[in-house]
């Protein structure tokens, strides 16, 4: 099977997304009615520079909120179900995924992780396991179908699916819980096939809206030290007792 690798898009960014920050943070802090200012934003009469530069100041005094009013709707494939059973954690994001369900399994490709491929007999065990699933699957759905279940037999087949197996998955995140989301699975110590994702996302987050995302990244980058602590930290930053000896 040739290597399945994940490919991500970027489908939608809320419009007018420099504005649109710009305003619900003027709106904390402005007399008047943000509305009213909302043409001088989108004319250019109040510059995208101006309210970039205003922007970053009130980021770095800790006042976040506003940028959740901006989402961010990305579609994958070529990923595993391990990695979307993470993803699915983080609880203030939208999630819809390829159903296994509705959508047959009886030859999924599957994500082989790096180091079961470097190393051949580990790669032999796997793909052979993989095949003997696909096997299973077909087997037992053509059997549940015998018995008349019909377009359910995969409701019950997919239970012998592995993690493994890709999927495909749309997800729409705000700009907040994007930050939080990079914290997290950007860190070297966040499980490899996410962090892959997660660079993949903040990729396309810097190109379409810098202001915030140009500093974004582990938990590290913001902090200048590494929280993980000494027996974890993957050495890229000073642990934080070193930072503040
Ligand atoms: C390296 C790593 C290892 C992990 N290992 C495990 C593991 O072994 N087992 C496991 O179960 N999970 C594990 N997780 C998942 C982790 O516990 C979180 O569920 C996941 O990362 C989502 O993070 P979150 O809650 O910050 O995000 P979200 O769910 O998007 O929440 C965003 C923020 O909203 C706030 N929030 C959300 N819900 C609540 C709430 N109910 N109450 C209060 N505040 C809330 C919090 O401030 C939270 O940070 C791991 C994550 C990482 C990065």
């Amino acid at each position: 099977m040739p290597p399945v690798e994940p490919r991500v898009e970027l489908l939608s960014c809320t419009p007018n997304s420099v504005e649109l920050i710009y305003a619900a943070f003027r709106q904390c802090y402005h007399a008047g009615f943000v509305a009213d200012l909302w043409p001088l934003l989108l004319s250019g009469e109040i510059g995208r520079e101006k309210q970039a530069e205003f922007i970053e100041n009130v980021l770095s005094s800790g006042h976040v909120s506003p940028v959740e009013h901006v989402s961010f709707t990305f579609a994958a494939e070529g990923v595993s179900r391990a990695l979307t059973h993470q993803l699915v954690r983080h609880r203030l994001a939208s999630f819809s995924q390829q159903s296994q369900r509705y959508v047959d399994g009886g030859n999924f490709d599957y994500i082989l992780p790096p180091a079961i491929k470097g190393n051949p007999e580990g790669e032999a065990a796997f793909s052979s396991c993989m095949e003997g699933l696909r096997k299973t699957y077909r087997r037992l759905k053509s059997l549940l179908e015998a018995d008349g279940r019909g377009d359910l037999a995969a409701e019950d087949a997919r239970f012998v699916l592995p993690q493994a197996a890709v999927t495909r998955i749309v997800f729409t995140m705000n700009c907040r819980s994007l930050l939080n989301f990079f914290e997290q699975r950007c860190c070297n110590r966040a499980q490899w096939e996410i962090r892959r994702l997660a660079h993949i996302c903040l990729a396309l987050c810097r190109e379409a809206l810098p202001v915030i995302f140009r500093h974004a990244g582990a938990r590290c980058e913001r902090l200048g030290y590494c929280p993980e602590g000494g027996k974890f930290t993957c050495g890229r930053y000073p642990v934080r007792e070193q930072s503040f000896a």
